[in-house]
């Protein structure tokens, strides 16, 4: 037994270091050599040597404890510190930090954080075809989309799209199908979104923009001052889950059905260099731990809209929950396939992901009609 070649200092970081007592001996003396060669253990921490930490730098675009997307980031933090015994240690950084919610991408790729956690679409104006990896108009619903990116294609076009900017981007969590918006006044005919100023992040943003209405994005912390003062005239952001809390219902009072955002994917970015730089071990767990808080985030989003959803009736009986007119919906729809098309003649790449994203959908469609649609159909024809 040589635990008295163990200064107290050592023991007590192993043993912080989540080691069992037994361990602890056997890893040092094993280190050690039982203490035949002093030096080494004079030179050479045993706990340093055992475990070498990953300290990341993480910004996110959200304000501080902001629910749901915060707590996919923190979740996904804590089971990589977890998962990696403690090696891996992940610093956030909330907007009230860093004061660049929207400069993310930018902070990411230049090295000064390691890590992101944001929304695709938002670099649509730095590199273009970024902005298919959140969601699309009329495009996949949530499980039509994670199975394009897991398994049809998806995350390989946008590693093509990402690692010419020294990035890697995968899932960060899903709110499911948002709501259309929030709105000052009804939209009966397209003719009421002529000059409309609405925040609509994304493709939507453009569709709009092409029927007439003139569209924004502002980040989620300044939403409320913007639909409140006037700069804008609608907004929409995301749904029952995260929309309630803000407030919006209290300033305005129409709540319309979604078109544009089907399947909102958050981002988790890393700094590309980084990422090479991790061992195999590392970057697995980095992986498992974005992929759950994802799909964690996903399941979250799910409960918290239909809790809130629940409330609207009984707690906020002047909100007017509307569809907007086919007609309006047709005029949009063509504007999306008009654009679609100009981008697609204009960008080879573009043209790659938006044949792959059209060929999945629709062959997941095929299956969703018949599996979800007809079970929805039977079960509504039973009441
Ligand atoms: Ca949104």
């Amino acid at each position: 037994m040589c635990s008295s070649d163990l200064d107290g200092e050592t023991m007590k970081a192993i043993l912080k270091q989540g080691a069992t007592l037994a361990t602890a001996l056997l890893t040092v003396t094993t280190l050690t050599g039982c203490g035949e060669n002093s030096s080494t253990q004079q030179t050479v921490s045993p706990a340093a040597a055992e475990k070498e930490s990953y300290n990341l730098r993480l910004a996110h675009t959200w304000p501080t404890k902001f629910p749901i997307f915060g707590d996919a980031i923190h979740n996904m933090a804590t089971m990589a510190s977890k998962m990696s015994d403690g090696r891996i240690n992940i610093t956030i950084d909330s907007k009230n930090k860093h004061k660049a919610p929207l400069g993310i991408f930018d902070m990411v790729k230049s090295g000064q954080y390691d890590m992101g956690h944001s929304a695709s679409y938002y670099w649509k104006g730095k590199v273009s075809n970024t902005l298919f990896f959140t969601t699309m108009p009329f495009g996949m619903t949530a499980p039509e989309q994670y199975a394009w990116r897991y398994y049809g294609g998806g995350q390989e076009l946008a590693e093509k799209v990402y690692a010419p900017h020294n990035l890697i981007t995968f899932p960060g969590g899903n709110t499911g199908n948002q709501m259309g918006g929030w709105f000052q006044k009804e939209i009966n005919t397209i003719e009421d979104l002529q000059g409309l100023k609405m925040r609509i992040p994304g493709f939507a943003g453009e569709v709009l923009a092409k029927v007439g209405a003139k569209p924004t994005n502002i980040p989620a912390g300044e939403l409320y001052t913007a639909l409140e003062r006037g700069t804008i005239d609608a907004l929409e952001w995301v749904g029952p889950s995260l929309d309630l809390r803000m407030g919006f219902h209290k300033i305005a009072p129409y709540y319309y059905t979604g078109w544009h955002e089907p399947a909102t994917e958050l981002q988790f970015l890393i700094n590309k260099e980084k990422w090479a730089s991790f061992p195999a071990d590392i970057q697995e767990i980095l992986r498992v731990a974005m992929r759950t808080a994802a799909y964690d985030m996903y399941a979250q989003s799910q409960h918290e809209s239909a809790k809130n959803w629940a409330s609207i009736k009984t707690e906020y009986p002047n909100i007017q929950v509307k569809s907007f007119p086919t007609a309006v919906l047709q005029a949009m729809k063509s504007a999306n396939d008009t654009l679609i098309a100009e981008r697609s003649a204009a960008d080879p790449l573009a043209k790659e992901i938006i044949d792959s994203q059209a060929a999945y959908l629709s062959t997941a469609r095929a299956w969703t009609k018949i599996s979800d649609q007809s079970y929805f159909q039977t079960v509504e024809a039973l009441k």
